[in-house]
């Protein structure tokens, strides 16, 4: 699982993301955890399919 900070874009590797502390920050911004989103592959994978489709 990994996580993106929606800032910067950093990407948290690993589900140790939850067992951070509540004032863990992005390293790159410094903007905090509910800045971070769940990355889903699948749809990521979905997204970019889409965007395939709509840039015929
Ligand atoms: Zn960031």
């Amino acid at each position: 699982m990994t996580w993106m900070c929606d800032i910067c874009g950093y990407i948290y590797d690993g589900e140790d993301f939850l067992k951070e502390p509540e004032d863990y920050v992005c390293p790159l911004c410094d903007h905090g955890k509910e800045y971070f989103h769940e990355r889903d592959m699948e749809v990521e994978i979905g997204l970019a399919a889409n965007q395939l489709i709509a840039s015929k």
